[in-house]
């Protein structure tokens, strides 16, 4: 039996990664479970999978999840210090699906058991790639990606020689607003960038379809991860979303990964990994599809892609501004203060007033990622746009 802890069980990721988990009850001990807000979730969550501990993330939360858990024997638990603590739970397999950048921490944490951590969040190699890694590399653990395109370039990667690789095609499906005029996009509203044609995934992640920020993440992540150059990684839109990653090699071979828009496939391969097991996604039938489409993806449309290469060529505290910068004009959009295309213009705004902060020729240390993050959030939170 493998113990396993959740980190954001009750997100999108968490509650598709519950669904498997459930699935086969024989198979798993349940660690710990940590969610935020949605505490009636996380409480049915930890009773129907005998949880030890159930964590939420902000303290003005934990009588409610105390009182849901009361009479269970299911510890609880809340803040932001009782999150960390569950890291350090004994568990074989934790996922990282917190979204944002307080994924970083509980993630860096549950490495230190030198275990397996199936890595959804993203922020947490955008942010700070080089300590991730290094920090697997000294506890012996092993990091497994749980995006969908990263899980795909992975599996096109098992038995292969990383130094055969000539590049890595990140496919995307271009979001909500890929049909509408470049020159229209600057109208878009929140309910027009909310709509994504293929996936069904939370708010933040589907605004950042649409202006290809969560694209331009990946393509940083794939530097980090599998740490081939920036002139080896290309994005193409691929609007049906079904092939989610290819890897070219020096032979000219062209290795696809094609499967469902349903993120329980990767998080299962990683679940199972090193081996494969049953997942219960739809099958593909090709005949049905008949055809599948590409496009190039224009950094001029999509300044946020130009912006990925500039953070990939600069690398140090780069990430880290331009996720916390993406998050601010994330939230600024919501609300409705500044307009879709302004949100672009925001992360490059603040990557250009702090470029002189970026460099840094020290090792990344998880003390420079926050307060880098900290200035970003700051100098974005302040920047002035032209309406
Ligand atoms: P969701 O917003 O659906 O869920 C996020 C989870 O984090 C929830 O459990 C939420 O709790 C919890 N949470 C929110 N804020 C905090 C905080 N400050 N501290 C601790 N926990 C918190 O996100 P997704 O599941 O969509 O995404 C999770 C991560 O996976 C992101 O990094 C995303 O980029 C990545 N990812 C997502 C994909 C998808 O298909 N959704 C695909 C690939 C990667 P609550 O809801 O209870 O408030």
């Amino acid at each position: 039996m493998r113990r396993v802890t959740i980190f954001g069980s009750t997100g999108s990721i968490g509650v598709n990664t519950v669904d498997l988990i459930a699935r086969a009850p024989d198979a798993y001990d349940v660690s710990a479970l940590t969610g935020g807000r949605n505490v009636a979730l996380l409480a049915e969550q930890a009773i129907a999978l005998n949880a030890d501990l159930a964590v939420t993330a902000y303290d003005e939360c934990y009588d409610d999840l105390r009182d849901a858990l009361s009479g269970t024997g299911i510890e609880v638990a809340a803040g932001a210090d009782a999150i960390k603590e569950a890291a350090h739970r004994p568990a074989d397999w934790t996922m990282s699906a917190i979204v944002g950048a307080a994924g970083l921490v509980p993630g860096l944490e549950a490495l230190k058991q030198g275990k397996v951590l199936a890595l959804a969040n993203k922020e947490s190699l955008v942010t700070a790639g080089p300590l991730l890694l290094s920090e697997a590399k000294a506890h012996g653990a092993t990091i497994l990606p749980v995006d969908s395109e990263h899980s795909a370039i992975f599996q096109a990667l098992v038995g292969e020689d990383i130094a055969a690789v000539e590049r890595i095609i990140v496919t995307a499906s271009g979001g909500a607003l890929r049909d509408w005029p470049a020159e229209a996009l600057h109208k878009a509203t929140l309910k027009d960038a909310c709509t994504h044609p293929n996936w069904d995934m939370g708010q933040r992640i589907t605004i950042d379809s649409a202006t290809l920020f969560n694209k331009a993440m990946e393509l940083i992540e794939t530097r980090e991860f599998f740490g081939v150059r920036p002139d080896q990684i290309e994005a193409v839109i691929h609007p049906e979303s079904l092939i989610h990653a290819l890897v070219g090699f020096n032979d000219g071979a062209l290795m696809a990964h094609l499967g469902p828009p349903d993120m329980r496939h990767a998080i299962g391969y990683a679940l199972h990994w090193p081996d494969r097991g049953h997942v219960p996604v739809d099958r593909l039938d090709l005949a049905q599809i008949a055809q599948l489409n590409f496009r190039p993806a224009d950094p001029k449309r999509f300044p946020a892609l130009r912006l990925a290469y500039e953070v990939m060529e600069a690398r140090g505290l780069a990430g880290a501004v331009f996720n916390a910068a993406k998050e601010v004009a994330l939230d600024r959009f919501i609300a409705g203060e500044i307009g879709f295309t302004q949100m672009a213009e925001l992360v490059e705004a603040t990557l250009s007033t702090l470029s002189s902060e970026i460099v840094t020729s020290k090792p990344l240390t998880l003390d420079c990622v926050l307060a880098a993050d900290h200035l970003a959030r700051k100098t974005a939170a302040g920047h002035v746009t032209a309406q």
